[in-house]
């Protein structure tokens, strides 16, 4: 009997691409899943670009996407956000396009001034500095309300070498801001439950990603089937020491149309 899935969560780097190389039959494989009427969801931790971006960013490597098929954290924290009520706040954002059009979306406007923020949004940054720490850091130690994009300590970079993530500059605040930020990013409840919602109507869910304590965990206690691919971070000889334990491993997700019950076909 094979795979019975209608929805596939799916990670974007390890998953689609790696660094700016597509993954050997990712777009093809994506191709196949949607002709089987699989309903395709693109969640991406990463909040540096915006949903926009990421639709040509797919379509570089052959997939198509639509907008609305596209979650990153960015996304996710808006939605928080418009839910917890930040109208009219300043925000200090330590982040990218992405998080910072989020920010404004929610409805607060991006301030310098650590005196003027209600509200602090950290994701990853190449720019950061220790200005920005201390700026962010000061805006939570008066109180302001303190987001993180997510909290993934590193990411795989293209020559094969782990960078630092949003997690580590998202840490050095907490650590001088004195207090916890709240994630939305995998794989916390507010990012699979904004899934969820997109995936309404959806019986059965997959996710697939390359790291089983983001990716997998998102959807493990949900009853989503997890699928991990060893053509991101996590390599074929780690399999067995990973944490959750995933449903099915796969070398690539161009392994995963084959795998499916196909209805028609029995
Ligand atoms: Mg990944």
């Amino acid at each position: 009997m094979g795979l019975q899935i209608d929805a596939l969560v799916c990670d974007l780097d390890g998953v689609v691409y790696r660094g700016g190389n597509a993954i050997d039959g990712a777009a093809e494989a994506l191709g196949a899943l949607r002709e089987r009427g699989v309903r395709l969801l693109f969640a991406t931790n990463n909040s540096r670009y915006t949903v926009e971006e990421y639709v040509v960013r797919l379509d570089g490597f052959g997939v198509a996407a639509e907008a609305d098929e596209i979650v990153t954290s960015g996304v996710v924290l808006e939605a928080v956000l418009k839910g917890v009520g930040v109208d009219g706040m300043g925000a200090l954002v330590v982040g990218g396009t992405g998080l910072r059009t989020a920010v404004e979306a929610a409805g607060a406007h991006v301030v310098e001034d650590p005196r003027e923020a209600g509200l602090v949004a950290v994701g990853w940054d190449v720019d950061f500095t220790y200005e920005k720490m201390k700026a962010a850091s000061l805006a939570v130690q008066a109180g302001a309300l303190f987001y993180a994009s997510n909290k993934d300590a590193t990411f795989p970079a293209t020559d094969g070498t782990l960078w630092p993530g949003a997690g580590a500059i998202v840490a050095s605040i907490e650590a001088a801001g004195g207090r916890h930020a709240i994630s939305v990013g995998k794989p916390t409840a507010p990012m699979a439950e904004f899934c969820e919602r997109r995936l309404s109507g959806a019986s059965n869910i997959a996710a697939i990603g390359d790291r089983p304590d983001t990716d997998l965990a998102l959807g493990k206690d949900r009853g989503w089937t997890t699928i991990l691919v060893t053509s991101g971070i996590i390599s074929p000889d780690a399999v067995s020491s990973v944490d959750p334990t995933p449903d099915l491993v796969l070398g690539s997700i161009a392994e995963l149309p084959a795998l499916l019950d196909d209805r028609a076909n029995r």
